[in-house]
């Protein structure tokens, strides 16, 4: 069901082909996992081209909004994804080790059948923040699940993590 999009990125970047469009975020299995919602869809371009010191590279740019999960209130937060990440493609496994030694150079390795739309989930995943929150008292009090007087009130909030902590309360 999903959208696949493979290419051979020697090939891509030989061409010097450039390739852009949406992506839905349901379709994104691995990244959906720490999204509130995957409503929306993100742009994306990838291009093949030989870096200004002769390497093979594809230049992957994403942009757009994901709604992640705030590790304080469990609501949204919307995040903003803005990359632009140039991509070493490395010939073999000794390659990619010795230029990912090299911590200013980010490397691929230069698969036949590269799965464009895996690069560009694996990129989104890599740039998102660890434990996103909403800034100091920036969260909702009224649906946070760690505020008391909204446990009180549960009985007016959909948070199961609220129904359940009155439940305990009440037995
Ligand atoms: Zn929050």
């Amino acid at each position: 069901m999903s959208v696949r999009f493979v290419i051979d990125p020697i090939e891509f970047v030989n061409n010097a082909s450039v390739h852009r469009d949406k992506i839905a975020l349901r379709e994104l299995m691995r990244l959906r996992d720490v999204l509130f919602s995957d409503e929306g869809a993100l742009n994306y371009q990838i291009r093949g081209h030989v870096d200004s010191n002769g390497r093979p590279s594809l230049k992957v740019s994403i942009k757009g909004d994901v709604s992640l999960i705030c590790q304080r209130c469990l609501n949204s937060l919307v995040h903003e994804v803005a990359i632009e990440n140039d991509l070493y493609l490395a010939k073999n496994n000794a390659e990619f080790d010795r230029v990912n030694e090299n911590n200013s150079i980010d490397a691929i390795l230069a698969v036949p059948e590269l799965d464009v739309i895996d690069l560009i989930e694996e990129e989104i995943i890599l740039s998102l923040p660890i434990s996103p929150s909403h800034g100091d008292n920036q969260c909702d009090p009224y649906q946070s699940g760690l505020n008391k007087s909204s446990v009180d009130n549960a009985s007016q909030s959909t948070n199961p993590f609220l129904a359940l902590a009155v439940l305990k309360k009440t037995n």
